[in-house]
């Protein structure tokens, strides 16, 4: 089974959908750190929700998806870019207790000062232009709610999401009402309305069982067999880490000379692993000199403007 995403329209409506199924993927994430139970579920339907968000991004570039925890779970990253190729990692407390079945709030909101921040990162940006950043309180005791919320009150867009994930695979579903555009699709309101709950309704029959154990065209089918679709060409999510030693070394300038100076001083070298993909990368006593023997003026420039942040 290749990861898949799969996106439709119902016909003479202004609905669209999503499917998608990532197993590969998702597994080579959880090749590289193993979590707990509730950890797992939350890290791989945020997974889910990326590739499904990602999908419909207008620009090449990249999607950061963040939740900052105030409890158990410190932080859930997911990266997806616009090719769909996926990274992820979780940051857990200090011997912390992950109690079986634990929930959102219980392991991110526990003191309901949780945030949820997308990051939209065009590759092609203006010189000075800043990456758009949406931060908001974490509103929903599921992933999909806070989605769902996010994307009602930052982007005024209805979406529903429906997802679900264990070790083997993490699914989604997503409708979304499309933007108006300016009369194109010239339905009446009340149709429009009406289209996207009876979808809703439909969609929403589904089971979180159901979704863990049933391929995306099996769930299409089952799901609305009553409407007229139009399917897109499937896409192939993919893993992929962006970690290089170059951005290692440039995480290290901007410690600066004398914290990375007492570091080697005490350890000997520096030993950094990708949070992400579990690549090792090691400096040396030479190779941490070299990081601060600037040797002409550009490179100065860089690095003074790297730290200023
Ligand atoms: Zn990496």
């Amino acid at each position: 089974m290749m990861d898949t995403l799969q996106r439709f329209i119902f016909e003479n409506t202004a609905v669209r959908g999503e499917l998608v199924e990532i197993s590969d993927t998702w597994k080579q994430v959880q090749a590289r750190r193993d979590y707990p139970a509730p950890v797992k579920t939350l890290l791989g339907e945020m997974l889910a929700a990326a590739a499904l968000l990602s999908a419909n991004l207008k620009f090449k570039g990249m999607m950061v998806m963040q939740m900052h925890g105030d409890g158990p779970v410190k932080l859930l990253v997911v990266e997806c870019d616009s090719d769909l190729r996926l990274r992820a990692t979780a940051k857990l407390g200090h011997d912390v207790e992950i109690p079986e079945g634990a929930g959102l709030t219980q392991l991110v909101n526990t003191h309901g000062r949780g945030r949820f921040v997308i990051t939209l990162d065009p590759a092609d940006k203006m010189p000075g232009q800043q990456p758009y950043q949406g931060i908001v309180p974490l509103d929903g005791d599921s992933v999909a709610v806070v989605i769902e919320n996010y994307m009602l009150r930052s982007e005024q867009l209805d979406t529903k999401l429906w997802l679900a994930a264990d070790a083997n695979v993490s699914r989604g579903l997503l409708l979304q009402k499309l933007p108006q555009e300016g009369g194109i699709l010239a339905h009446a309101a009340e149709d429009e309305a009406e289209a996207w709950n009876r979808t809703v309704m439909l969609a929403s029959t589904v089971r979180t069982q159901e979704l863990l154990s049933t391929d995306i065209n099996t769930l299409m089918h089952r799901l609305f067999w009553e409407e007229t679709i139009r399917v897109f060409e499937p896409r192939h999510p993919s893993f992929h880490c962006t970690c290089t030693r170059e951005k290692v070394a440039n995480m290290l300038k901007m410690l600066g000379k004398p914290e990375v100076d007492s570091a080697i001083e005490e350890l000997g070298k520096l030993s950094i692993n990708c949070d992400f993909c579990g690549q090792h990368y090691e400096f040396d006593a030479v190779d941490c000199a070299q990081l601060f023997a600037i040797d002409n003026t550009s490179d100065a420039i860089q690095a003074a403007g790297s730290v200023r942040h």
